[in-house]
C-alpha cells in the first residue's frame, strides 16, 4: 500500500500552439522537480490503457466527443478560443481519463493507498456537450461516475481548489445525491459561475457549494475558511472516496488569478484533507492535476502535495 503517479509521455503530444499557458511544458516541469527529489521514477505507474468512447458517454454526449475527433482530424483547431487540439489530442484526452479511472480502481483495490494523475488535457471545465477553458472531457467527474457505477459506492467528494471554479463537475453532478461537489475558487474570474446560491437542484440540493475568494486574499483568510469548510462537508457527507481536481493556480505566482496560496499552503491542505479522509474512507484519495501555470510554482506545489500523499498511514 503506497502512493503512485500516474503518467505517460503521450500527454506531452497534446499541443496547444505557441504561447499557450496549458502546454507540455507544465508536466516536463513537474517531472524534472520530482526526478529531483528522488520520487518520480519510484512513484511512476504506467497507464494501461485508454477509456473506450463508450465510457466517454457516461458523462458526455455523442455529438460533443464526434466534434473532438472531428477537430483532431483537422488539427490544429480549436474548439473555443482557448480550447486548442493537435492530432493526437484525442487519444492523450482518452488516456488521461482512464489514468484517474485506473487510479481510483487500484486504490478501491487496496492496491495503493491514494494516488495523484499527472496528466492533461485538465477536465473540470469540460461540460457535457463542450470543451471549454482547456478542456475536452471531464477526467474528474468521470473517476466519479467510475465509482458510482463500477464500484458502486453512494457518496463520492470531489474537491475542487483550482482557483476557477469547476463549472464542468458541477453541471456533470448538479441534481445527484451521490456525488458532492465543493469548489473553492476566485470571484469573479472565469468561467463565472460558481456563486455561493449554486447549491444543487432537485435531489441534488445541498450537495453542490461554492466557496469564492476576492482577488488579493489573504493565505491566512483562504487557510482560516479551508479548515472550517472542509471538516464541515465531510461531517456532513461522509464520503465513501474522496476526489481532487488539483489545480495549482491559487499560487501567489500564478499568472492567471490574483490568490496568494503557497506550496506550505498546498501542503496544509493536503494533509487535513488525508487527515479527515482516513477518519471516513480509509484514506481512499485520488488527485488529478487542473490548472496552475507558472511552472516553478506549479512544480513546486506538485512536488508538496505528492510529498504529503506520500506520509499517509493506513
Ligand atoms: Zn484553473
Amino acid at each position: 500500500m503506497n502512493t503512485a503517479i500516474f503518467y505517460d509521455d503521450l500527454f506531452l503530444a497534446h499541443d496547444t500552439q505557441n504561447g499557450h499557458p496549458e502546454n507540455a511544458n507544465r508536466l516536463r516541469a513537474i517531472r524534472r522537480r520530482l526526478e529531483e527529489a528522488g520520487l518520480w521514477q519510484p512513484l511512476l505507474r504506467p497507464i494501461q490503457e485508454r477509456c473506450s468512447r463508450d465510457f466517454l458517454e457516461v458523462n458526455h454526449t455523442r455529438q460533443h466527443i464526434q466534434r473532438i475527433v472531428s477537430a483532431c482530424e483537422n488539427a490544429p483547431a480549436s474548439l473555443d478560443p482557448d480550447t486548442l487540439v493537435s492530432a493526437r489530442s484525442y487519444d492523450a484526452a482518452l488516456l488521461a481519463v482512464n489514468a484517474l479511472v485506473e487510479a481510483t480502481n487500484a486504490v478501491m483495490a487496496g492496491e495503493l493507498n491514494n494516488a495523484f494523475c499527472a496528466v492533461r488535457p485538465p477536465g473540470h471545465h469540460a461540460e457535457k456537450d463542450r470543451a471549454m477553458g482547456f478542456c475536452l472531457f471531464n477526467n474528474i467527474a468521470l473517476a466519479a461516475h467510475n465509482l458510482l457505477h463500477h464500484h458502486h459506492l453512494e457518496r463520492v467528494l470531489i474537491i475542487d481548489w483550482d482557483v476557477h471554479h469547476g463549472n464542468g463537475t458541477q453541471q456533470a453532478f448538479y441534481d445527484n445525491r451521490q456525488v458532492y461537489f465543493l469548489s473553492l475558487h476566485q470571484w469573479p474570474l472565469y468561467p463565472g459561475t460558481g456563486r455561493p446560491d449554486e447549491i444543487g437542484s432537485g435531489e441534488g440540493t445541498g450537495f453542490n457549494r461554492n466557496v469564492i475568494f476576492a482577488p488579493g486574499t489573504p493565505a491566512e483568510e483562504y487557510m482560516q475558511k479551508f479548515e472550517e469548510v472542509i471538516p464541515d462537508v465531510f461531517q456532513t457527507f461522509s464520503p465513501q472516496f474522496v476526489l481532487i481536481s488539483a489545480g495549482f493556480d491559487a499560487h501567489r505566482d500564478d499568472p492567471l488569478a490574483q490568490l496568494q496560496l503557497t506550496e506550505d499552503n498546498f501542503a496544509a491542505m493536503t494533509r487535513l484533507v488525508l487527515t479527515l479522509a482516513r477518519e471516513h474512507c480509509d484514506g481512499r484519495v485520488v488527485s488529478s492535476l487542473e490548472g496552475g501555470y507558472n511552472l516553478a510554482a506549479l512544480a513546486g506545489s506538485v512536488l508538496a502535495h505528492v510529498t504529503e500523499l506520500m506520509q499517509y498511514e493506513a
